[in-house]
Order: C-alpha cells, then sequence, then structure tokens
C-alpha cells in the first residue's frame, strides 16, 4: 500500500478512446486540463491524476499498480492478460465496469478473392495481426495451426505486399477492410472499453475517492443509455401504453389540467426508443410525446 493520497487513472492520450474517456471524466464532474502535452494531468477540482499514455500500456500500468484506474479496450486488456501469463508476469485486475463505448471486433480478413470453406480452410496459414496472443488462443480453440506476423499499424496491407496470407484486425464499420480488398470471415473476439481496477489494495483516502466516483461513472453510463419520454395518453389505455414503453421502470401518470379523458405519463426508458414505438403509441391516441436526453443519474 503506498502513502499517495491522489487517485491515479491512466487513459489513453490520443486516439480512438480517447475523446469519449475524457468526456466521461468530465460528466462525472472532474475538471481535468488536458490541453497541455505533460503526461500526468491533475484533476483540479478532485485528488486525481489522469496519466496519459498509449492504450498498449495501460492494462500493465494498472498489473502493476502504477496507477489505480485503466479505461482501455477489452481487446488491448485481453491480449497484454495472455502475454503476460506467458512471460510468467503479474496480470491481475479488477474489471469494474463495461463502458459502453469502443465497441469494435476482432476479426479474420482475406482477400476477396479467397474461397472461405470454414475455420479448416484457414489451417497453415499466415496473418498479420498486432493481436497474436488472441490470434493463438482462438487457433488452438479450434484446433488449426496459424503462423502471425507482429504488425503495430497499417496491417490492412499485410496481404497484398505478399507479408501474409490474411489479417485478424480490429474492425468497426468494415470500410477499411472493404477500400483493401479484404472480407471478414471470422470474428474472434467481441470489445468495448471498460474500466479497470488495480487489485493492490489502495489507503482510506484513496478508497474514498473511488467510492464517490464509481457510481458517478455508473450514473454517467446509464444516463448516456437512457431518455426521459412524457407524452398524453388517453385514461383507459394506460395499460397498453405502459406495456409499449422501453425498459422495465413503471411509467409515472400524472393527472392533465382540464381533461378528464387524457393522462400525462412520464418514463425513463433504459433502452432504445425507436421511432415504430412513437408510430404505435400515436395509434392508441396518445400525443405530444417528448423523447428527452438524460444528463445524469443516480440511485
Ligand atoms: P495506442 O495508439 O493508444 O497504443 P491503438 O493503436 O489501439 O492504441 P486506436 O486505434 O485509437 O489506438 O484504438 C484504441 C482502441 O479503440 C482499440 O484498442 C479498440 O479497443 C477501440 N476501437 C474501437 N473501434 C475500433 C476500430 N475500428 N479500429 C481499432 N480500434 C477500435
Amino acid at each position: 500500500m503506498t502513502t499517495e493520497t491522489r487517485l491515479r487513472i491512466a487513459m489513453q492520450k490520443s486516439g480512438r478512446l480517447s475523446d469519449e474517456t475524457q468526456q466521461l471524466l468530465k460528466r462525472c464532474g472532474l475538471k481535468l486540463n488536458v490541453a497541455d502535452r505533460r503526461l500526468l494531468a491533475h484533476v483540479t477540482n478532485t485528488p486525481i491524476d489522469i496519466m496519459r499514455v498509449r492504450s498498449s500500456d495501460i492494462p500493465g500500468l494498472v498489473m502493476d499498480g502504477v496507477c489505480d484506474l485503466g479505461i482501455v479496450g477489452d481487446n488491448t486488456l485481453e491480449e497484454t492478460a495472455l502475454e503476460r501469463i506467458l512471460l510468467g508476469e503479474k496480470a491481475e485486475y479488477v474489471k469494474t465496469t463495461g463502458l459502453n463505448f469502443g465497441g469494435c471486433r476482432l476479426s479474420l480478413a482475406m482477400p476477396e478473392e479467397f474461397e472461405y470453406q470454414g475455420i479448416k480452410s484457414l489451417d497453415g496459414l499466415r496473418f498479420a495481426t498486432t493481436y497474436p496472443q488472441l490470434l493463438k488462443r482462438f487457433a488452438q480453440e479450434n484446433g488449426i495451426n496459424i503462423d502471425f506476423c507482429l504488425l503495430k499499424g497499417s496491417v490492412e496491407v499485410a496481404p497484398r505486399v505478399g507479408l501474409a496470407d490474411g489479417i485478424c484486425d480490429l474492425v468497426s464499420t468494415g470500410a477499411t477492410l472493404e477500400a483493401n480488398g479484404l472480407k471478414e470471415v471470422e470474428v474472434i473476439y467481441r470489445s468495448k472499453a471498460s474500466l479497470i481496477q488495480s487489485s493492490t489494495t489502495i489507503n482510506a483516502e484513496k478508497q474514498a475517492i473511488l467510492d464517490t466516483l464509481l457510481p458517478r461513472i455508473q450514473g454517467v453510463m446509464k444516463a448516456k443509455e437512457s431518455k426521459y419520454i412524457m407524452l398524453h395518453a388517453p385514461k383507459n389505455k394506460i395499460e397498453e401504453v405502459s406495456n409499449l414503453m422501453p425498459g422495465k421502470e413503471t411509467p409515472t401518470v400524472l393527472p392533465l389540467a382540464g381533461r378528464d379523458d387524457l393522462v400525462a405519463v412520464h418514463v425513463v426508458a433504459t433502452e432504445t426508443f425507436f421511432w415504430e414505438t412513437m408510430e404505435a403509441l400515436k395509434v392508441l391516441g396518445c400525443d405530444s410525446i417528448l423523447v428527452m436526453p438524460i444528463e445524469k443519474m443516480m440511485g
């Protein structure tokens, strides 16, 4: 246990996860100044320091107890853990909560002309990848032999320049694969960003900061997924209206001044609220339907 009383959080300095991570921390009420080039940014209104590093360094910093928390993609986390286990290094961490950004999949992709006939048709082939451990695990689980070459970037050009038969890389829309004449043949891992915590015991001061921060992070995540819905509904249709509402929250039903036939229905929807649902509500005789974003939620 250290005597340090400022909680240290590792986040990606720049890249696909950095903006959303920064926004998440700001929505939790942390005032951070990351405009400068410093590795360690101080949060000015809470005893928290933000360590801004490369994504691939985050799991190790948390596993070694250098940082108390980290926000990183599951893909990077799992790859690092497998690599460390292989090297006999410390690979423990606690996955505190999954976050709803950074969604992607680690996939195998082959040149368009390749005749894919199931996983066995990949046996003996060579793949360019940044994720050799996840690739090796997939090959082992599926009883095939796969060779790999390690590339840290521009993986998708490898087949074209004769470096590999295919690639094992992160995909979100598939547009990069298509632009490089590749097709996705297998998804080997699905990933999102996660908040991870060091398994090292922290002191009481840091624990108190953590106990305030975690519910806020969960509150921001929940608010992001939720919508506040308000509408006017015929009094005799409340049950049908409630059944149409996404999520499991019970609606609040309020009287409307001067109207015996209509009531106001308010509900927090914790799932996506589709246009189709609004149209179905209209058919039931509802109107003034408002769908609003929620900024914060607690309890
Ligand atoms: P760094 O440069 O910080 O070491 P990186 O090269 O993995 O890391 P990014 O390309 O910014 O940096 O990706 C960061 C993370 O974003 C990935 O590890 C993954 O979890 C997530 N991600 C989401 N969508 C994609 C995508 N389409 N391609 C790559 N990563 C994605």
